[in-house]
């Protein structure tokens, strides 16, 4: 039998696992504090775990990071980070530090399966889930190898967003306890309005998610109607937007915030008209509590759309403004790097083309090679 990764376990699952060994419960929990709150990767630097625990754990358990391919820093101090997730897969985690709080942007899935037209994730297509193991690796990996760049030993990343690629709620087995550790005091310690899933309209799985674990909900809308959403990002075909503004709705009553989310991707000619803007209002206006948050589109050069001037998205921003919605204009962070929404997938396939070498050239780029880039951040 192969050794269970840690890092796969929620509390109440490495709970059920010391059971296994014949261990309490507090010994978890000590365990999982070592693991996520210090960054611990190896058994004997777990000081004051029990030694009898350690040599159990020794053969039976593993910790396993995720491998990292490379690492840019943009000018503006994003991070991004290219994780090897096996057979040719790699997924992206994007690190945005700002004046009040650090936002890691993660990813739940190699490609994805929804294939929204404006998305280079969407274009590559769905290659597999990821483990609850592989998704909190990216915070686990962040947030102490932060720790250790910045020399401080309190928290760095405030607020997590799964706004990287695949689909949350898609993989929402291996999703579930990752949010759980997320939030638990004894992991990440973050609270429930500081986690956000954000997702392209599975509706069974949104009100699952608000029975489960209701953090804050970003939904991709993209579209006021549905003629053009069914083109733009295909599961509206299968759950339509008026199914989805009631499982909004019925979000609302557990959700940590008074609002959904609403991503708007302004593509030029496309969705980003008056008409559109007053469509729009029209949809949610006295319906649901809402804000607009308008993303101009990072094109990559399959997708044949263009972005949004931007004299057009402050336009469609005024007219959603002016009838009382709140809308706000994603800034681009990352740029240089290709670290901005669905750009994220874009790299892999370059490297893929280009066996390896990049075809960009960001800022920063630090290449790291195989074991030696073995994801285990120092620990403090
Ligand atoms: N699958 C989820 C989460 C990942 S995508 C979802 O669709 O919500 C995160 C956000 O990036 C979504 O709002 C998505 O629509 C947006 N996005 C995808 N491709 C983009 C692009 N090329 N330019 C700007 N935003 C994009
Ligand atoms: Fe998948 Fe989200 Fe990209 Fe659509 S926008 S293809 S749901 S990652």
């Amino acid at each position: 039998m192969s050794a269970a990764n840690l890092l796969d376990f929620d509390l109440d699952g490495l709970a059920a696992f010391c059971e296994q060994l014949g261990e309490k419960r507090f010994r978890a929990t000590q365990l999982f504090r070592w693991i996520h709150q210090k960054g611990a990767s190896d058994f004997e630097q777990m000081s004051d775990l029990a030694k009898s625990l350690r040599g159990k754990l020794q053969g039976v358990a593993t910790l396993k990071p995720l491998p990292i391919i490379s690492e840019h820093v943009s000018a503006d101090g994003t991070i991004k980070w290219l994780f090897d997730v096996g057979a040719g897969n790699a997924v992206e985690s994007v690190y945005i530090p700002e004046d009040d709080r650090a936002t890691l942007c993660i990813s739940s899935q190699a490609g994805c399966a929804v294939g929204c037209r404006f998305c280079s994730t969407g274009h590559q297509g769905f290659s597999r889930n990821l483990t609850t193991g592989e998704i909190i690796a990216q915070l686990w990996y962040a947030e102490h190898s932060l720790r250790k760049r910045l020399g401080q030993t309190e928290r760095v990343i405030s607020n997590v967003v799964m706004m990287g690629m695949g689909e949350p709620l898609q993989n929402y087995s291996a999703v579930m306890p990752a949010l759980r550790m997320m939030l638990d005091d004894h992991g990440y310690g973050l609270s429930r309005r500081r986690v956000t899933v954000s997702t392209s309209g599975v509706v069974p799985m949104i009100e699952r998610l608000k029975n489960d674990c209701p953090v804050a909900l970003a939904v991709s809308l993209h579209a006021p109607n549905d003629l053009l959403r069914d083109e733009l990002v295909p599961i509206n075909r299968k759950y339509p937007i008026d199914e989805l503004l009631s499982a909004c709705s019925d979000y609302l009553s557990a959700a940590p915030r008074d609002f959904i989310t609403f991503e708007y991707c302004m593509l030029d000619g496309v969705n980003d008209t008056d008409e559109h803007a007053h469509q729009l209002i029209d949809l949610v206006r006295g319906r649901i509590s809402c804000k607009f948050n308008l993303i101009p589109f990072n094109p990559f050069p399959a997708s044949g759309l263009h972005r949004s001037d931007n004299a057009r998205v402050q336009a469609f921003a005024r007219i959603l403004a002016d009838a009382g919605l709140i809308t706000t204009v994603r800034k681009t962070r990352g740029d240089d790097i290709d670290a901005a929404c669905g750009q994220l997938a874009g790299e892999v396939q370059d490297r893929t083309n280009a066996k390896g070498r990049m075809t960009r050239q960001p800022v920063v780029v630090t290449l790291i090679p195989g074991a030696a880039g073995r994801g285990t951040p120092p620990s403090n």
